[in-house]
């Protein structure tokens, strides 16, 4: 039988620059690419004329592909033999479903790779100038998700503020700007009111907008702001020193 195989790539935040030559060589090779929603079609644009491309996120209001049709959909083409790119916003194991997309390919026999991309949380932070982690500021840092899986409990945030603020630790949160008032009262538990919060809604896009604001005024500053998905919240003193608020584009766009 001439099984082919699956590549779970990163295709980075955005900017079609912050690709890597791995996943851009990926990408080239590929015969068959499932494309995430989140992902520019700039880079979708490296793939090989000849290349059979499925779009398999949210678009244009309409309904996102169900997880288990996409898996399916991928097995399918790797047993015909083809050379199956699974294109994913970011980096594919953070957030992203990769983890769960690997064990289910591996579980049916078809060999799996993964290609890293840049995460959206690293990507948002570099872009208004902010580093996770600083020798002054933060020993480390905190990626979370502010949307569990259905059934699934959300991060204990009053445990995270305390940790973060004994620890010296920054948050990075996805998925968090539908719930950030729920987020902002639980994290003032152990926080102060005045940790600094930066929220970058489209990191690395041409359209990117970012808010600086502090840990007390978050959810009225998102509202104000009218900051929706996709955007990462960024809380801690790393944060201290950007300016308030803009349209900045990342330093690799204004180039
Ligand atoms: N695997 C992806 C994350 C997928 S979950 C990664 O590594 O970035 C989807 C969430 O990622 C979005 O709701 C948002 O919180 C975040 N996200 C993805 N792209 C983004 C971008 N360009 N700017 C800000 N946030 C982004």
């Amino acid at each position: 039988m001439n099984t082919g195989k699956v590549t779970l790539v990163g295709a980075g935040p955005g900017d079609p620059e912050l690709l890597t030559l791995k996943a851009l060589k990926a990408i080239r090779a590929a015969t068959v690419l499932l494309v995430d929603d989140l992902v520019s079609p700039e880079v979708v644009a490296h793939a090989a004329p000849g290349a059979r491309i499925v779009h398999v996120g949210k678009r244009g209001g309409c309904k996102s592909t169900p997880q288990a049709f996409i898996e399916k959909l991928m097995l399918m083409a790797a047993r015909e033999g083809e050379n199956v790119v699974r294109l994913k916003g970011g980096d594919p194991f953070i957030f992203g479903r990769g983890g769960e997309e690997m064990e289910h390919l591996r579980a049916a026999g078809v060999p799996v790779e993964i290609v890293n991309g840049i995460t959206s949380g690293l990507a948002a932070a570099t872009s208004l100038g902010v580093p996770l982690t600083h020798r002054e500021h933060a020993q480390g840092v905190i990626f979370l998700t502010g949307h569990a899986q259905q059934g699934a409990s959300l991060p204990d945030w009053r445990m995270l503020a305390a940790t973060a603020r004994e620890a010296r630790l920054t948050l990075v949160i996805y998925m968090g700007v539908s719930g950030a008032a729920h987020i902002q009262q639980d994290l003032l538990t152990g926080l102060p009111a005045s940790t600094p919060v930066a929220i970058v809604q489209r990191a690395s896009h041409p359209d990117q907008r970012h808010a600086v604001t502090t840990l007390g005024e978050m959810a009225a500053t998102i509202a104000a702001q009218a900051l929706a998905s996709p955007a990462v919240i960024v809380v801690g003193d790393v944060v201290r020193g950007v300016a308030a608020a803009g349209h900045a584009v990342s330093a690799v766009r204004a180039a």
